[in-house]
């Protein structure tokens, strides 16, 4: 989609640090990361946000949930990690692309908003 950061990454427009990338999805570390370890994981196929998500493009979701195992063992998660999704304003989401947030590298606090 024209004038999605996330598209012009996937596409190799801008450039990105890659984690893991198959032929659906891109995991890359995040530009300004709020944990030791920092990493964001997008589907290709541009879906805007969690509330676009319905029967028939929810697929992806767990196909994305079934690769971070191996994703977090890259990064060295053995310990634990958390994995986020920002949905809309008034969720903090600021890149209109659906992505997960997958943080870790310290014990994480229980801050919920
Ligand atoms: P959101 O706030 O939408 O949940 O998360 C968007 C994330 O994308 C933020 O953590 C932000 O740092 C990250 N981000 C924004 N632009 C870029 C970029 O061009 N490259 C990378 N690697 N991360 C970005
Ligand atoms: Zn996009």
């Amino acid at each position: 989609m024209d004038n999605c950061i996330f598209c012009k990454i996937i596409s190799g427009e801008i450039p990105s640090n890659k984690v893991y990338e198959d032929d659906k999805i891109l995991a890359f570390y995040d530009l300004s990361p709020q944990a030791p370890v920092h990493v964001l994981i997008i589907p290709k196929t541009h879906i805007c946000c969690a509330d676009e998500l319905d029967s028939e493009n929810c697929e992806i979701v767990g196909y994305i949930f079934s690769k971070i195992p191996q994703i977090a063992k890259k990064l060295g998660l053995e310990n634990g990690y958390r994995v986020v999704n920002n949905c809309k304003e008034e969720g903090g989401q600021s890149v209109f692309h659906l992505h997960f947030h997958l943080l870790g590298g310290k014990k994480l606090t229980l801050q919920m908003a």
